[in-house]
């Protein structure tokens, strides 16, 4: 069996640049530039090594006027098939469309700016602006940041619901304005969460292609294991028609999704299962984010991993830690972990269980964080192994 041969839903086919993905196409695999995206030179070279990895679309995230102009930029020096991410701003989509193959939006976050325009106004806007460049569009709907409404409609315990909810509300109405060239992103970083959430949305919409990802998986090898857990998973049920391996990594090894991507395919093809305890491991889970544009000190990577490295003494803790690159969605993002970290240029945010604690150095968090640890460990009744 090899993964083009699997049993797929019949899902349309979306055109992204030079691939098509649904349909029965081949699954592609996607990553995302990490670099700052108003440094052309650093993007360029990223989003052509990914490109030359095997990523069959590149991510930018572009969140100012400097950063689209840099994307024009990027586009004249790369043929990768590229993909923006927009956050708060959607109007940027005007400036960036032209240079770019698919626009990506995150329903979560049309709330921000123009709260008094309705949100179908703005996906309006989108798809108008995409149709006229010749864009696909992803309605990526995340854990972090879901829209508001939705989730105060069902108990906090259910985070599955509103984010299936959403993203059945934007498929329905991008098809009532006849546009239908997009495919959607429902991503948790519980691995559990992504297969049921994915499950629910394929069984209600299989025609849409998905795009599988695990947010935040962290760090080699377990952001891998916890992607490879869902993916296949899913995969296996003829789920999924485009993939991305969302790592902790340094940006000189940002190849390694692609990599961690193609073998996730592999081992599906070839019939080898996955560890499958990774689904619900117990002990400590560390979550990060894989890093982007708006990452706010280059130090964030090296924290993640000086976090994982501290924190080993309580590996077999029930406990989660998240640790953010920045604070558009840091403080989101970290929610529902017991000790959440997110950067800023100078200072490292602190929160436990939803209490935000301060801001400390990057020299003062670890030993701020290892006290907070030490005292959740007691509170919750468990002996420190050290
Ligand atoms: S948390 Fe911030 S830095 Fe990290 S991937 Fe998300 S937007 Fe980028």
């Amino acid at each position: 069996m090899n993964s083009d041969s699997i049993s797929r839903n019949p899902t349309r086919p979306v055109r992204i640049g030079s691939i098509t993905v649904g349909a029965g196409h081949p699954i592609a695999l996607q990553s995302m530039c990490a670099t700052k995206t108003a440094d052309v030179d650093a993007t360029v070279a990223q989003a052509n090594a990914l490109a030359q990895a095997g990523a069959s679309v590149v991510r930018i995230a572009v969140d100012s006027p400097r950063e689209s102009e840099a994307l024009q930029e990027i586009r004249s020096q790369t043929t990768a098939n590229l993909s923006v991410d927009l956050q708060e701003n959607y109007r940027l989509a005007l400036d960036v469309a032209p240079w770019v193959d698919k626009i990506r939006y995150n329903p979560g976050h049309l709330y921000h700016h123009e709260r008094e325009r309705p949100w179908q106004d703005k996906v309006r806007f989108l798809v108008d602006v995409a149709g006229e460049h010749d864009c696909a569009i992803r309605v990526g709907v995340n854990c972090g940041s879901v829209d508001p409404e939705k989730r105060e409609r069902y108990e906090p315990a259910d985070s599955v619901s509103p984010m299936l909810e959403s993203a059945l509300d934007h498929c329905e109405f991008l098809d009532s304005i006849g546009f239908t060239r997009y495919c959607v992103s429902l991503k948790d970083s519980d691995p559990a969460k992504v297969i049921e959430v994915n499950g629910r949305f394929a069984a209600a919409r299989p025609e849409v292609p998905l795009h599988l990802g695990v947010t935040e998986a962290g760090m080699p090898p377990q952001g891998v294991q916890k992607t490879q857990a869902a993916l296949h998973v899913l995969l296996t049920e003829g789920i999924g028609d485009t993939i991305r391996v969302s790592l902790t990594v340094p940006n000189d090894r940002k190849y390694e999704e692609i990599e961690a991507g193609r073998k996730i395919l592999e081992d599906l093809a070839a019939g080898r299962a996955p560890d499958a305890a990774a689904l619900n491991r117990a002990g400590l889970n560390i979550i990060s984010c894989p890093s982007c544009s708006r990452v706010e000190n280059e130090a964030f990577v090296d924290l993640a991993a000086r976090v994982k490295q501290m924190t080993a003494y309580a590996a077999d803790k029930p406990l989660t830690i998240a640790v953010m690159g920045c604070r558009v969605n840091g403080p989101g993002e970290t929610d529902d972990a017991d000790l959440g970290l997110w950067c800023g240029p100078n200072y490292v945010n602190l929160k436990r269980r939803g209490e935000r604690l301060g801001a400390f150095s990057y020299d003062e968090i670890l030993p701020r964080l290892k006290a907070e640890l030490d005292a959740l460990i007691e509170l919750e009744g468990h002996s420190s192994t050290r």
